[in-house]
């Protein structure tokens, strides 16, 4: 193991070909290449197998990276297969776009002096490797239990569960009111971060393996909650968080003020091959427009790379803090950036300026001022220091709220926390209505696709633990 591993002392680290800027601008594909395996087994070779795996503490399901890394090492990639997919659902999304500088590569702790290894590259190689050469089977359980179980949400926490479920053996049915499988991994990430097909392969296993999906179903308007818990033994809710946090201020209601999932799911929609209405009129379409951006997390990355492949004149993010405290990941605003965003920082919106349509931002230059209870530096303007911004297209990504649950399933028995989440229990999974269980952003506030996968995981188990309590308890009453 030694002369395999522990290569960081004379290999650099490599990340995947990164495709040039101006060629990126031109589509919507992913942006890095995959690794060739000569490349991938080097790269995990850089891995110093930590006796304590730092990696591994700060990766939200604790994968076993050191041992698939020593596996890509040797070639051994199927059983690298094996070890990634014990504990990852969807290890290949992973792999692209979870922000690896917060999480597992930025806890990398190889040796001071050296670059991480590159731990999420090598993790979605896996992956599609194990796909091309069929290792990627669907998982049919292989007793059926009898019982079934509602799964409300077909973003990345639901079908985590579901998958789970399935292998325990219950009828898992899925509704969803979109369309399409995925949640925001279809129609909110854009495609140079996640290609479609990625998704759309994973939704076809899971039919596979006996997941039956009601696409169209909104759960409390045509579907009413208190049906689905009829028919079904137990319901998990994994409806995401999608309320858009709102901009005031005067010229606020002008039209070309666009919620940024609006903007992102009309995009995505054209990219499937749909003809998007609002798109085709040009009222979600960048081209040609001036575009600003407000808002500094990872949905504003998204929307400001989206405004630049749809051929946008300028396109500007404006971000009320600065760079070091901004909430989007790093490598997020440098692949922004060689794409020719220009970033405002220490910047708000005052007013929006125009007659029935916008026509520019005008804002205020902030300060840092000294940190709130939390520790984080508070904002405040800077007298004078005003300025105006063109723009014909401007994108609230402010961030989201959940909607109010226990109004729209019209079961004001269902307990919220102050910030509209579901209340759960943190081990049971279970709110506060008995067999009804709930995970992912729905639960945590928006936050990663590898948290509700995580989620989905443990409310699985959970949920399966209930169950089959019930059912000794209903076996032992007969
Ligand atoms: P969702 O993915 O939101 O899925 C919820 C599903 O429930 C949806 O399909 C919705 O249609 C359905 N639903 C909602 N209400 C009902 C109802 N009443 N009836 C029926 N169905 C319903 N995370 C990362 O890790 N990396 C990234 O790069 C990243 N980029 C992002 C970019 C954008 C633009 C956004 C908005 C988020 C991004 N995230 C990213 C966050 C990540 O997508 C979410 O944290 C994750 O998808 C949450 O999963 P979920 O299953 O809880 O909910
Ligand atoms: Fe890193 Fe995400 Fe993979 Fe965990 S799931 S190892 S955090 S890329
Ligand atoms: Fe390998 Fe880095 Fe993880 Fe240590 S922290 S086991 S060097 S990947």
């Amino acid at each position: 193991m030694v002369e395999r591993m522990l290569q960081f002392v004379r290999l650099g680290q490599q990340t995947p070909d990164k495709r040039h800027a101006a060629l990126r601008r031109e589509d919507f594909q992913e942006i890095y290449a995959e690794f060739d395996p000569s490349r991938a087994a080097a790269q995990a070779s850089r891995c110093s197998q930590c006796g304590v795996p730092f990696c591994q503490v700060h990766c939200p399901l604790n994968n076993n990276i050191p041992d698939w890394l020593k596996l890509t090492a040797e070639g051994r990639l199927e059983e690298a297969y094996e070890v990634a997919s014990a504990t990852n659902t969807f290890p290949e999304i992973c792999g692209r776009i979870c922000p690896q500088d917060r999480l597992c590569e930025g806890n990398c702790v190889i040796e001071k002096g050296y670059d991480s290894v590159t731990i999420g590259a090598v993790e979605r190689f896996i992956t599609d490797t194990a796909f091309e050469r069929g290792w990627v089977r669907p998982a049919p359980p292989r007793i059926e239990n009898g019982m079934s179980v509602g799964i409300i949400g077909a973003g990345p926490g639901g079908l985590a569960a579901a998958e789970q479920l399935r292998r325990f053996g219950y009828d898992v049915h899925v509704y969803d009111r979109y369309d399409r499988v995925g949640g925001l991994m279809i129609y909110g990430i854009p495609g140079f971060k996640l290609e479609k097909h990625i998704v759309l392969r994973r939704w076809k296993l899971l039919e596979q393996a006996g997941i039956v999906f009601h696409l169209g179903a909104d759960v409390g308007g045509a579907l009413a909650f208190a049906a689905l818990r009829a028919r079904h033994d137990a319901v998990l809710i994994a409806t995401g968080v999608y309320k858009p946090r709102d901009i005031g201020g005067p010229g606020a209601g002008l039209a070309g003020i666009v919620p940024a999932l609006d903007y992102l799911t009309a995009s995505n929609r054209q990219g499937l091959g749909e003809r998007v209405t609002d798109f085709v009129s040009g009222e979600l379409d960048a081209a040609g427009r001036n575009v600003v951006v407000i808002g500094g997390g990872d949905t504003a990355m998204d929307c400001v790379r989206t405004a630049v492949r749809q051929g946008a004149a300028s396109v500007k993010c404006l971000y009320r803090r600065d760079r070091a405290n901004m909430p989007g990941s790093m490598r997020e605003v440098k692949n922004a950036e060689e794409e020719g965003v220009e970033f405002v920082w220490l910047s708000a919106p005052e007013a929006f300026l125009g007659d029935a349509t916008v026509a520019g931002v005008r804002a205020v230059r902030m300060r840092l001022g000294l940190p709130d209870a939390t520790g984080r530096q508070a904002v405040e303007p800077i007298e004078g220091g005003h300025f105006t911004l063109a723009a014909e297209l401007v994108i609230k990504a402010l961030g989201f709220d959940p909607e109010d649950l226990p109004a729209a399933f019209g079961e004001p028995a269902l307990t919220v926390t102050r910030w509209g989440t579901l209340k759960v229990d943190h081990h049971s999974f279970m709110t506060s209505l008995p067999g009804v269980f709930a995970a992912g952003d729905i639960v945590r506030g928006a936050s990663l696709v590898v948290w509700a996968i995580r989620d989905g995981r443990d409310a699985a188990a959970a949920m399966h633990a209930w169950m089959r309590q019930n059912a000794a308890i209903a076996v032992a009453a007969e």
